[in-house]
């Protein structure tokens, strides 16, 4: 049985995965080949599940191929596209891993300002093709993350306030249901499905490729951060959360509270201004002027700098621990809990994040699809990050005694944020008002939970 009941009998032995080789064109790996470590690795370095075998995907065929497969033998499947769910959702033990980071297909029509991407395609590869003619989407604020569960879950970004989520900005996807057919959904084409995977992450089937509205933006946008000590940091999140929520929609402005390379903590207000250059000084300088900021770094950069901004400090090959919630109001109790709790920060790779989430992304109505939490809030984080494996109970301690303190204060969670080790209940809230009506579909496409490693519907 798998975690939500699903029974799953088989494993392949050599003579069915052969089966597999006849029709499939990308790379069968098996625990005895040199590059199954590899392939088996995600973003967080605490997962190490072991598949029977890893299906490399060229194309959708290859998933058609797999998916057949995997049904036949009755074996647990996972998904990966960038491999950068904290949970490693992406790695199943004992089943077929379906990789479809090989697919790499990204094209783009600037007339239409559209452009199409491959699921293995990694939002630094999509923003560098599209910023070829001056356009974007809303993508991750990490340049190495997939775009594939990213805009299945939802997709927070830089550009939100003025373009909506990431999901909505996807006009259509082919994918793979559960009964491997290839399919493609859209407002026009199977509209129930197009509904559910905006928001309803993997659960419906595995999208092979995405279609995006592009937006102009850039080369260069105004952007970058204005560092203040920590000591100075309940002045700094008061002053944040009046003027974060006062802005317009181009101007976005997250607050982290983390440690310089050189080891000292700070808090940094994280801006970025979308809208015309000339405008943007005006609004950014009540931000730059408050108190005695050890270091003012907001300037003209190119769009793909500011993407790839927060790369280094999310590097993948670390152990990671984190906790995630949605705090509708940043009020002085919460400040005195963050400034409390990240003075004891036990790691100095580790931050805590307020991701604001405004503007367009929260006047899409709750139902227009499944994405449903449409409240302007914080996405708030607590992240640990460590490299000796042998310290990871002083790294989770840390983060379990301040999510104590924080999550009566939060409200929902944002489902690409959730953990491993969330129950059924964190993981209905995330999916808001639209559970069930995505657990009515779950039933009309996937009966059997044939895709059961993610924030599963029942
Ligand atoms: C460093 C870091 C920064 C992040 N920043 C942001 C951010 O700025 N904004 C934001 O919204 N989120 C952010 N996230 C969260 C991110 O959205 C999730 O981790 C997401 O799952 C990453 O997608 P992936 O394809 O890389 O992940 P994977 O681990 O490959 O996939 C995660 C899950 O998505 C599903 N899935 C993946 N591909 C497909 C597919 N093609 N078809 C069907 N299902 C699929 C599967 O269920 C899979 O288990 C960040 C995460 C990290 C680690």
């Amino acid at each position: 049985m798998d975690q939500s009941g699903t029974l799953l009998t088989g494993s392949p032995s050599g003579d069915t995965a052969a089966e597999l080789k006849a029709t499939f064109k990308g790379d069968l790996l098996g625990p005895d080949d040199a590059d199954y470590d590899q392939a088996r690795s995600v973003w967080n370095q605490m997962i190490d599940k072991r598949p029977a075998l890893i299906a490399r995907c060229t194309d959708s065929s290859d998933v058609v191929q797999a998916v057949r497969f995997a049904r036949k033998h009755g074996m647990l499947v996972s998904v990966r596209g960038g491999g950068h769910n904290i949970a490693g959702n992406a790695v199943c033990d004992s089943g077929l891993m379906i990789d479809l980071s090989p697919m790499k297909l990204i094209l783009v029509n600037p007339d239409r300002r559209t452009a199409r991407a491959g699921a293995g395609v990694l939002w630094s590869e999509l923003d560098r093709e599209t910023q070829r003619y001056g356009l974007a989407t809303t993508g991750g604020t990490v340049s190495h993350t997939g775009i594939a569960g990213l805009t299945l879950g939802g997709g927070l970004g830089w550009l939100m306030g003025k373009h909506g989520l990431a999901c909505d900005n996807l006009l259509s996807v082919d994918i793979v249901t559960a009964d491997g057919q290839l399919q493609t959904a859209s407002e026009t084409e199977n509209p129930d499905l197009f509904w559910a995977i905006r928001g309803g992450g993997g659960n419906y089937g595995i999208v092979t490729s995405f279609e995006y509205r592009l937006h102009p933006v850039g080369p260069t946008i105004l952007g970058g951060m204005v560092l203040h000590p920590q000591s100075e940091a309940r002045e700094v999140l008061r002053f944040y959360r009046e003027f974060a929520r006062n802005q317009p929609d181009e101007l976005m402005v997250f607050c982290g509270l983390l440690n310089t390379p050189d080891g000292m903590p700070v808090i940094a207000l994280i801006a970025g201004w979308f809208g015309p250059l000339s405008e943007g000084e005006a609004h950014l300088k009540p931000l730059r002027a408050f108190g005695t900021p050890i270091a003012d770094l907001i300037g003209e950069i190119p769009y793909l700098q500011h993407q790839s901004m927060f790369d280094e400090a999310t590097k993948p090959g670390l152990h990671r621990y984190w906790k995630s919630g949605n705090l509708p109001e940043i009020d002085d109790t919460v400040i005195d809990t963050v400034v409390g709790e990240a003075a004891r920060m036990t790691t100095p790779y580790g931050f805590v994040l307020f991701f604001h989430i405004k503007g367009q992304a929260t006047r899409v109505p709750a139902g227009k699809m499944a994405f449903g939490l449409r409240q302007d809030q914080w996405d708030f984080d607590i992240v640990a990050q460590w490299i000796d494996p042998a310290e990871a109970p002083t790294h989770i301690d840390w983060v379990r005694g301040f999510w104590k303190r924080i999550e009566p204060h939060t409200s929902g969670v944002y489902v690409n944020h959730l953990d491993s080790e969330e129950s059924g209940r964190r993981v209905k809230t995330a999916y808001g008002p639209n559970y069930q009506h995505l657990s009515i579909l779950k039933k009309k496409y996937d009966p059997d939970n044939f895709f059961c490693m993610n924030n599963n519907i029942q």
